[in-house]
């Protein structure tokens, strides 16, 4: 079997074993790249020879040799890092992202950088500056976003697994179109230190891979208290993989009837719905719950995110690092201000420029109270609900996405329906708490459906056991795009 068909975890054993070299399944993977990824567009940049170069030097580590996919906008040392976006163009950071530090105290080899929405807005891969990703299942519909790149590298065997940053469903949405596991962890679980910021109270980093082992053993890996993010928390992270347990009799599980609305299409509710009879054979309770303020978390997102975002972007203004506009003349003879607005203007894209009016609109003086404030307040109602409901089931399931995935440029008109694809995502944000998505089946177009495992805060456990148990009596997660079969 070629190296590239292999999941990290078997990838990882075979090296410890000595049966495999690591710069061989690195050699195997640019391999594939090289081939293939002109249809799918996953890779912004990769450097064959220096990958190449740190395989053959890596000697230990658990994950020793097994190579990882990263999105564009976590900081590796010397490595582009563009947030797909034109106004980080040429920027190389000075330093490492703290996950991207503990991959490579493991061995694991950074096999390049991969697309996304720029500034992860979007749920298509299609704001990126630098072109659209085309998912492996039908390259003429997009991977989801914004973690396009990761889902379609990991779907495409471009990798063996990815990392990617989840702050409305950017992980979870893109595996779910991709047919890959993907995790938003808790938040505080993963330090965000190195991960440029889009929406602080939000943002989480979390593993997209072929199976619920490995997205258990690069959650292990990842996780943990770091003095250099406040927000990470200090509550000892447990050896996922040790304790992966398949075990779901007596599992309480809830079902929101909020998440079944008209708008779903067929072929997404069916296979959910067959994934949740999966669980009653297993033994599990299947309780219906409520969650009712659903409804409106996409407008409360839409304001919280954006909000946000306007903040954290105003540091993109050509002083300190990425792109400057000064039309050929000096900075002190233009002005300051003129150089910011002609560095903005020119440096971020379309999406980034609607964020950065709502989220300016909505902390104006005026409008903060009826706007900002408002969701903060509608938020906590949302954390409430699952609070209730928690106190009731042991995790809740539903739809990760209400469509398969759609084609390239069907949405881009219509920022609404762009946002609706995230509907179902958006509120594991707003309540902070962990969020799985693992393929449960295919549309009658043939594309992968996801169901999404939702659970108590820090309780990826329960989340990893349960799609474990799944995996265990199920075959969708084998399934590979026929671009993938060899
Ligand atoms: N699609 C959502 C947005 O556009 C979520 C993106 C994300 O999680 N980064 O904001």
């Amino acid at each position: 079997m070629e190296l590239t068909q292999y999941s990290a975890y078997e990838l990882s054993t075979m090296v410890g074993k000595g049966d495999i070299y690591p710069v061989d399944i690195a050699a195997a993977y640019l391999k594939r790249i090289a081939a293939l990824d002109k249809n799918i567009h996953a890779f912004v940049h990769c450097d064959p020879e220096a990958v190449l170069k740190k395989a053959e030097k890596i000697k230990t580590g658990r994950l020793r040799g097994v190579p990882i996919a990263i999105k564009d906008n976590f900081c590796v040392k010397g490595q582009p890092t563009t947030c797909g976006s034109k106004i980080l163009k040429d920027f190389r950071p000075p330093y490492n992202a703290t996950v991207i530090e503990k991959l490579e105290q493991e061995g694991a080899i950074i096999l390049g950088k991969v697309n996304m929405d720029e500034f992860a807005f979007g749920s298509s891969c299609e704001t990126s500056a630098y072109g659209p990703t085309h998912n492996p299942w039908d390259i003429t519909r997009a991977p989801g976003g914004s973690s396009g790149g990761s889902a379609a590298a990991v779907a495409a065997r471009f990798a063996p697994w990815a990392l990617g940053s989840d702050t409305g469903g950017s992980i979870r949405q893109p595996a779910s179109l991709c047919g890959v596991v993907g995790l938003k962890p808790t938040y505080g679980r993963v330090s965000r230190y190195g991960l440029i910021a889009f929406a602080s109270s939000l943002d989480q980093i979390g593993p997209l891979t072929l199976d619920v082992r490995d997205a258990a053993l690069l959650s292990s890996v990842i996780s943990g208290y770091d003095p250099k993010d406040s927000t990470s928390v200090n509550i000892p992270v447990p050896d996922y993989l040790q304790l992966l347990g398949e075990n779901v009799k007596g599992l309480k599980i809830g079902i929101p009837k909020e998440y079944f609305i008209t708008g779903i299409e067929d072929g997404v509710k069916n296979a959910v719905m067959q994934a949740i009879e999966v669980f009653r054979k297993l033994g599990a309770q299947i309780e219906e719950i409520n969650l009712p303020h659903t409804e409106y978390a996409v407008a409360t997102y839409y304001i919280v995110a954006p909000s946000e975002a306007s903040s954290n972007l105003a540091r993109f203004d050509g002083v300190q690092y990425g792109l400057r506009v000064t039309k050929g003349e000096k900075v002190s003879d233009s002005g300051l201000i003129d150089m910011y607005m002609k560095t903005r203007g020119e440096g971020f894209g379309q999406e980034a420029l609607r964020r950065i009016i709502l989220g300016t609109y909505s902390l104006s003086s005026g409008y903060y109270d009826a706007y900002y404030l408002k969701a903060l307040k509608v938020r906590t109602k949302i954390g409430e609900d699952f609070k209730k409901a928690f106190a009731r089931v042991d995790c809740i399931m539903t739809p990760t996405s209400p469509t398969g995935a759609f084609k390239l440029g069907e949405r881009t008109d219509d920022p609404l329906a762009m946002y609706l694809s995230d509907i179902f995502t958006i509120s594991a944000n707003l309540a902070g708490i962990p969020a799985l998505s693992i393929p449960c089946g295919f549309t009658p177009e043939n594309l992968p459906v996801g169901l999404q495992i939702l659970g108590k805060p820090f309780d990826e456990q329960t989340l990893f056991n349960a799609a474990h148990a799944y995996q265990q009596s199920t075959n969708w997660h084998r399934r590979k795009p026929a671009m993938a079969q060899k």
